[in-house]
C-alpha cells in the first residue's frame, strides 16, 4: 500500500509547520531514506531548487505540510462497528459491542482494523496509541503503513489471581507475536516486520480501574517501565466508575457480574470498591500514576485529581465526542490545561464516535471549552501542538516524531488549502483546526502512505 519516495526528495508548499518553531512560508523539507535531512526556508530552498530538476521536488502548491497527527486513544479493531448504537450509555454499549466482537473470526478483526487504520491515515494521522482487544490492530496499522503503539488489553479484577492474570497476558502477547511471524492472516507478516523494525511497538493496556485490580495494574506498569514504553488505561471515564469506587453503583456491579469472574462471585470482595475515593485518587494512592501512563477519557475528576495528574505528569487522552455519545460527561479540560496537565486527543473507536478524525476531535474539544468558559485561552496553535509535538512527547517518541526537523522520521501530513479563503490561508493553525481542510498526501518514515487522498 506504500510507495517509495523515488527521486522526489523535497516536499514544499505554501506553509511548512515544523511545530518546533514558527510557520515557514514557502519552506521545504528534504527527505533522505526514512528521515528528514534538512528543513529549508524559502530562500534556502530557492537556492537548492535552482540546481534541481522538477523530478526531485514535490510542490504541493496551496498546502500545509506538517508533522503527521498522533491519535492517543483508538481501538481500530472496532471500526466496522461504526454507529453501533448512537443512544446507548457506556454500560449498555460495552455488552452490545462484546456481543458482536465475540462472534468474529480472526479475519474479521484484521479487516476491521485495516479499515480503521485507513480512516486514520485519511485524517492525516501517522501514529496511533491503540488499546487492542486481541492485538490484530497491529496488522491493520502495518497494512496501511502507520506507526503505532499497540497496547494489548489486560483484565483481572480478582487480586488473589494477579499472577494468573498476568501470566495469561504474557502468554497472549507471545502467541500474538508468533501468529504474526507465521503470517497466516493478511497483514500478519507486515506486522511482524514492523515490530522487528520498531515502527510498531507492543505495550499493555490495563482496561480500567473497575476491571483491573491495583496489583495487576502494577505488574503492567512495571513491565512497561522495563520495556521503556508508554502504557494506557481508561480512567475516570463514567459517573458509574466514579460512584462504584467512591461508594456504590448497582449498574456497574451488575455489569461486572455479567462479564467478569468475581471473588467468590461477590463484588463486595473487591477491596477498592466503595473506598471513598475518586478513580484518580485510587490510582494515585496505589502509586499507579506516572509520566509513561496515557489515561484515556479522564472525565470524572475534581480539582485535587487534576493536581495529582499534573504533578505526576500523566497524559490525558481527551475524547470529547465519545464521552458525549456514551453519556459520560465533559472532561474539565480547561482546568487541566491551566493546571499544566499534559493533554492530547483521542477519537476512541468508530463504534462510539462520528469518525476517526483526530483534528475533528480537537475542534470539538475547543468548541465545548469555549462554550462553557468564555475565558478559555488556548488557541489553535495549542491544539495542533498537542496533536503533534506534545503527543509525541507523551508517548516517549519525541526524539523520532512530532516535529519536522533534521534527524526525525519523515512522518508528514499534507493538507490541501486551495479551497480556503485568502484570509484563512494566512492562518494555517486556524485553518487546520477549524477549516475542515482535506488531506492530500501522507508520508510515514519516508514512504508515501496516501496520495491524493482528497475526500
Ligand atoms: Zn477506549
Amino acid at each position: 500500500m506504500t510507495e517509495t519516495l523515488g527521486a522526489k526528495r523535497f516536499l514544499t508548499g505554501r506553509w511548512l509547520l515544523p511545530m518546533n518553531g514558527d510557520p515557514i512560508a514557502g519552506g521545504a523539507i528534504e527527505i533522505e531514506g526514512q528521515r528528514i535531512k534538512r528543513v529549508l526556508n524559502k530562500e534556502e530552498f530557492a537556492q537548492v531548487a535552482d540546481k534541481l530538476g522538477p523530478d526531485h521536488v514535490q510542490d504541493y502548491g496551496e498546502a500545509v505540510i506538517m508533522p503527521g497527527l498522533i491519535n492517543l486513544h483508538t481501538h481500530i479493531e472496532y471500526s466496522s462497528l461504526h454507529l453501533l448504537d448512537t443512544n446507548a450509555a457506556l454500560f449498555d454499549w460495552i455488552p452490545l459491542l462484546m456481543r458482536h466482537v465475540k462472534t468474529w473470526q480472526p479475519e474479521k478483526f484484521v479487516e476491521s482494523a485495516t479499515h480503521g487504520a485507513l480512516q486514520m491515515a485519511r485524517a492525516g494521522t501517522t501514529c496511533i496509541l491503540d488499546s487492542s482487544y486481541d492485538g490484530t490492530a497491529a496488522a491493520g496499522a502495518a497494512r496501511v503503513g502507520l506507526r503505532a503503539v499497540i497496547a494489548l488489553e489486560l483484565f483481572g479484577v480478582v487480586e488473589n489471581d494477579t499472577e494468573t492474570f498476568w501470566q495469561g497476558w504474557l502468554d497472549r502477547k507471545e502467541k500474538l507475536v508468533q501468529r504474526f511471524e507465521l503470517g497466516q492472516q493478511p497483514g500478519f507478516t507486515q506486522a511482524a516486520e514492523a515490530i522487528s523494525k520498531g515502527s510498531i511497538r507492543l505495550s499493555v493496556a490495563p482496561h480500567a480501574p473497575y476491571t483491573v485490580g491495583p496489583s495487576l495494574t502494577r505488574r503492567a506498569m512495571e513491565w512497561a517501565d522495563k520495556a521503556g514504553i508508554v502504557w494506557t488505561m481508561h480512567v475516570a471515564e463514567s459517573p458509574e466508575e466514579h460512584r462504584w469506587i467512591a461508594s456504590t453503583s448497582p449498574r456497574l456491579d451488575q455489569f461486572l457480574q455479567g462479564v467478569h469472574t468475581l471473588p467468590d462471585g461477590r463484588v463486595e470482595n473487591i477491596h477498592w470498591r466503595d473506598c471513598g475515593k475518586s478513580p484518580v485518587q485510587h490510582l494515585a494512592d496505589n502509586d499507579l500514576l506516572q509520566s509513561s501512563l496515557v489515561a484515556a477519557h479522564v472525565v470524572q475528576v475534581n480539582e485535587s485529581d487534576i493536581q495529582e495528574l499534573a504533578s505526576r505528569k500523566v497524559t490525558v487522552a481527551h475524547c470529547p465526542r465519545s464521552n458525549s455519545r456514551l453519556r459520560c460527561g465533559m472532561a474539565p479540560i480547561g482546568n487541566m490545561l491551566t493546571a499544566g496537565v499534559s493533554v492530547g486527543f483521542g477519537t476512541d473507536s468508530a463504534a462510539s464516535t462520528d469518525d476517526l478524525d483526530v483534528l475533528a476531535e480537537a475542534r470539538c474539544a475547543w468548541h465545548l471549552q469555549r462554550a462553557v468558559n468564555p475565558d478559555f485561552r488556548f488557541d489553535s496553535y495549542d491544539a495542533i501542538y498537542r496533536l503533534t509535538a506534545g503527543a509525541a512527547k507523551a508517548i516517549g517518541l519525541s526524539s523520532d516524531i512530532g516535529t519536522l526537523e533534521p534527524g526525525k522520521f519523515a512522518d508528514v501530513a499534507i493538507f490541501n488549502i486551495s479551497s480556503a479563503s485568502e484570509v484563512a490561508r494566512e492562518r494555517p493553525y486556524d485553518l487546520l483546526l477549524y477549516g475542515n481542510v482535506p488531506l492530500s498526501d501522507l508520508w510515514v518514515a519516508g514512504e508515501q502512505v496516501l496520495k491524493n487522498a482528497l475526500y
